[in-house]
């Protein structure tokens, strides 16, 4: 232990130099549940980071649902599901997420790191392809890693670019992607990438952590935008903790799949069962999420406005459509310095480097909530213009 020590001493001071060291933040507090602010280092801050699109995470329905079954049931599940650890408000909200998916059968897991590990290994093995979108989840990437397959990474959202690769294959067992890339907030090409599955035999996965609850007409995520069928996409990848404002994440497919995953899917067998309050909390989101469809729409216009905002000020962002804003700065030192400037006026955007992004497209990373309003969406577009100026000028 000691011998290794000088080594991750080293290692470290490597990532301070090149500003590439992270440090957490301790949130002491969020003031008011309807509103987007958190409280840090003592400040109140307009939170433009977190993942809680529709505003849910602090909603008082999600916490009575949550001590209300621990009342009932007690904090920990106490086993994995296969032993004693599952239980009906597990078994409820599988269902719920069938229903609201359109699929067969889903099955919950602890987080969305584990249910696409979980995918990846259970569907390729040794000796077989798997084809992964360059930007795609880290969790893919491990899964695909864990699975032994080989791994082949085709160009950002091109399904040409995937074409291309799978040629050079004898088969793909499975192509995998994010639905709403989490960095830069647009769309893979889901109708190219299904009929290009369909023609291989593969499996296609779509991890669509960030367009459930948010993208398409009723907000069922990029399956409903692009129109597609569980039979074009078969495997489809759904987290809790963002959208929902509550934690875990899914799997929903056909019954056989599901009963494949629980046969076979080792992020599922060897753990401990997700908390069943925490499974309360979900189905009350999943309630809201519903019930509440202002939430999706407030949340698109205060897209469309921000864009706008930030556009005629200057800002340089991308194409995306979804609340997913990223503003590219390019090194890491500099998009370090434009968080604290923007700190320091009291908007919380966390700056995002390598290896999160590749190196050299360091970035803010805006999202927007269904709780911002939009005076607070001018203000930031004017300090974000001001930020981006000022690293202009000191870059020239
Ligand atoms: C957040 C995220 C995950 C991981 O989900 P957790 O439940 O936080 O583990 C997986 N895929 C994508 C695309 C994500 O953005």
């Amino acid at each position: 232990m000691k011998r290794a020590a000088p080594a991750l001493e080293a290692a470290l001071a490597q990532l301070e130099r090149s500003q590439l060291r992270r440090v957490r933040t301790t949130v002491e507090g969020c003031p008011a549940h309807s509103r987007a602010l958190i409280i840090a280092g003592g400040r109140e801050l307009i939170d433009f980071s977190s993942n809680d699109y529709l505003g849910l995470a602090h909603h008082p329905s999600l916490a009575a649902a949550m001590s209300a079954c621990a009342a009932r049931t007690g904090a920990g599940s106490g086993a994995s599901h296969l032993i004693t650890g599952h239980g009906s408000e597990h078994a409820l909200l599988e269902e719920e997420l069938a229903a609201y998916t359109g699929r067969e059968r889903a099955l919950l897991f602890s987080t969305g790191y584990m249910a696409n590990l979980a995918v990846m290994t259970a569907l390729s093995a040794r000796g077989e392809c798997v084809l992964l979108d360059r930007l795609c989840h880290a969790s893919l990437i491990d899964g695909a890693r864990l699975s032994g397959a080989t791994l082949r990474r085709y160009r950002h959202a091109d399904a040409d670019s995937a074409a291309r690769l799978l040629a050079g294959e004898r088969g793909a067992a499975l192509i995998a992607t994010d639905g709403v890339f989490s960095m830069d907030g647009d769309l893979a090409p889901l109708p190219q990438l299904a009929r290009l599955a369909q023609r291989a035999g593969a499996w296609l996965v779509v991890d669509d952590a960030h367009g459930l609850g948010v993208v398409g007409a009723s907000g069922r995520g990029v399956l409903e935008h692009f129109g597609l069928s569980s039979h074009a996409v078969p495997v489809l990848v759904g987290t809790l903790g963002k959208a929902f404002g509550s934690f875990g994440a899914f799997v929903a497919g056909d019954a056989d799949l599901i009963e494949f995953l629980i046969q076979k899917a080792r992020t599922y067998i060897y753990t401990t069962a997700l908390p069943q309050p925490v499974a309360a909390a979900t189905r009350a989101a999943l309630a809201l999420v519903q019930a509440e469809s202002w939430r999706r729409e407030r949340l698109q216009a205060l897209t469309a406005y921000f864009r706008r905002a930030a556009l005629e000020a200057g800002v340089p962002l991308g194409p995306s459509a979804t609340p997913i804003q990223p503003v590219l700065l390019g090194s890491a030192a500099a998009a370090l310095a434009a968080q604290r400037e923007l700190a320091q006026a009291g908007f919380w955007v966390v700056a995002i480097r390598p290896p999160t992004v590749p190196a050299g497209s360091a970035r803010l990373r805006v999202t927007l909530s269904a709780l911002h309003t939009e005076p607070q969406l001018d203000a930031l577009a004017g300090q974000l213009a001001h930020a981006c100026r000022r690293e202009r000028s000191s870059a020239a």
